[in-house]
């Protein structure tokens, strides 16, 4: 029995891995390299780094299935990873995150802030971010901490933005708190080598899917942006699903990143020296920045390698910049604080479908489309750009287990 897979991110990957190993004849079609969002920065230096920081965050003992797959080709080295975020915009000031109570001592009106919080509601289960933020926490720690974070991340206000991940994302610890409290794991192995790995029994064909051909409920075969025709039994998708149809005239958003990845020389470490990324909530263009310490090279004393995250859409002024505009804008950050640093590589990496919007007319438009692709039965989707979901990698593996089961099950039958 053939299977065709439409993406060779993680989604694509695990899939195409689970049903090799249980006898399919898999093929994986990938219009850009293996690896999707997981695909690593390489710099000329010799080094990497992911694009933007990707760890393997699961509960050891309720979400150990990712853990267990990909120990299968790769060691996992456990970290607590600790975060900062600077909402007064300079390194001097490093404010903890999480978002902790401990933060309100550095404030000169701390004793509002105190009353404010004394008469917020706590955790609760509103709709949208900016209330389920006001309700826990008052107005200025809101201000100051999420509200400009949040219309910078995804774009849109706050007041829009809607989802079952408040609570996972959003805790509020006394003290400065490690940054994922079941564990976060990282690969020894660099995660594109594990993805080639484990679809070393799949044929891979580099082309973009751009429709189907259908007979009914079924698809017969898939049509590509070269003009290829791929027939198969089953299919499955991990893209857009709004490439795979034509009778609803209606595209998508994605939030979208540019990430820069750059190995710098510096006068000095931009972070305490146990923290690994910090935030940004204030007027700077990018969200992030992280330094890669944690990943298994060794980087010289006085060089760093780093990835800066700028959201936009595809289309804004931002996403169309050329990489030298990059370089340009984190070096006058960092000269701003006070170091004093050279770009010795660097990569901006673009991600045109970096999160799906969690805004309601967007879920709504995605129902729809997904309505149409999910009557063909021998069609099934995962992951996050197909599901439109804001899930992460344990999700994902959990997803491929479910749709092979799904796919053996019928075929079963
Ligand atoms: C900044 C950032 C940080 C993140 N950090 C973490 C983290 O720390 N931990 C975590 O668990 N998750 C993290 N995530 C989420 C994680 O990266 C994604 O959930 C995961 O990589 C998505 O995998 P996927 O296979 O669903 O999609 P993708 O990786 O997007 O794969 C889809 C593939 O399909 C291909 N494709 C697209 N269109 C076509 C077409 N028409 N024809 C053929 N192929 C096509 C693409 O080229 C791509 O290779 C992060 C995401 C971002 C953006």
């Amino acid at each position: 029995m053939g299977v065709t897979i439409i993406g060779a991110g993680v989604a694509g990957c695990t899939t195409g891995y689970l049903l090799s190993q249980n006898g399919y004849d898999v093929t994986i079609v990938e219009k850009d390299a293996v690896g999707g969002l997981l695909r690593e920065i390489e710099f000329d230096t010799g080094y990497h780094c992911d694009s933007a920081p990707h760890l393997l965050f699961y509960d050891e003992e309720e979400e150990a299935v990712v853990g267990e797959l990909f120990s299968e080709f790769t060691d996992l080295e456990r970290h607590d990873f600790y975060a900062k975020t600077y909402p007064t915009g300079t390194l001097e000031e490093p404010h903890d995150y999480p978002v902790s109570r401990a933060n309100i001592d550095r404030w000169d009106d701390g004793d509002r802030i105190r009353e404010e919080l004394e008469n917020a509601e706590g955790k609760t289960d509103a709709d949208y971010f900016d209330q389920y933020m006001l309700k826990q926490v008052g107005p200025t720690l809101y201000e100051r901490y999420n509200e400009n974070y949040t219309e910078k991340h995804w774009g849109v206000e706050p007041s829009r933005i809607t989802g079952d991940w408040f609570d996972f994302k959003i805790s509020f610890p006394d003290d400065e708190d490690s940054f994922f409290d079941g564990g976060a794991f990282y690969p020894d192995e660099k995660y594109t080598s594990v993805l080639k790995e484990m679809i070393e029994d799949c044929d891979v064909v580099f082309d973009g899917v751009s429709g189907l051909e259908t007979d009914g409920d079924r698809i017969l075969a898939l049509e590509t942006e070269s003009g290829q025709r791929l027939e198969d039994d089953l299919f499955v998708s991990t893209i857009d699903p709004s490439f795979l149809v034509d009778d609803i005239d209606v595209s998508l958003n994605y939030r979208s990143m540019v990430i820069l990845g750059a190995h710098v020389e510096a006068s000095e470490r931009l972070f305490p020296s146990h923290v690994n990324w910090g935030y940004f909530p204030n007027d700077y263009e990018f969200t992030r920045i992280t330094d890669y310490d944690f990943t298994p090279q060794s980087i010289p004393e006085g060089e760093y390698i780093l990835t800066v995250e700028f959201p936009c859409f595809v289309g804004d002024d931002l996403w169309s910049r050329d990489a030298e505009w990059f370089d340009d804008y984190l070096l006058s950050f960092l000269d701003e604080q006070g170091v004093d640093a050279t770009v010795l590589d660097s990569e901006a990496r673009r991600a045109p479908r970096a999160y799906p919007l969690p805004v309601e007319e967007e879920i709504q438009k995605f129902e729809l489309i997904n309505g149409q692709v999910s009557e063909y039965e021998n069609m099934h989707n995962l992951g996050r750009v197909s599901t439109y979901e804001y899930i992460w990698i344990k999700d994902i593996v959990q997803q491929a287990y479910e749709t092979v089961e799904e796919i053996t099950a019928a075929v079963a039958q």
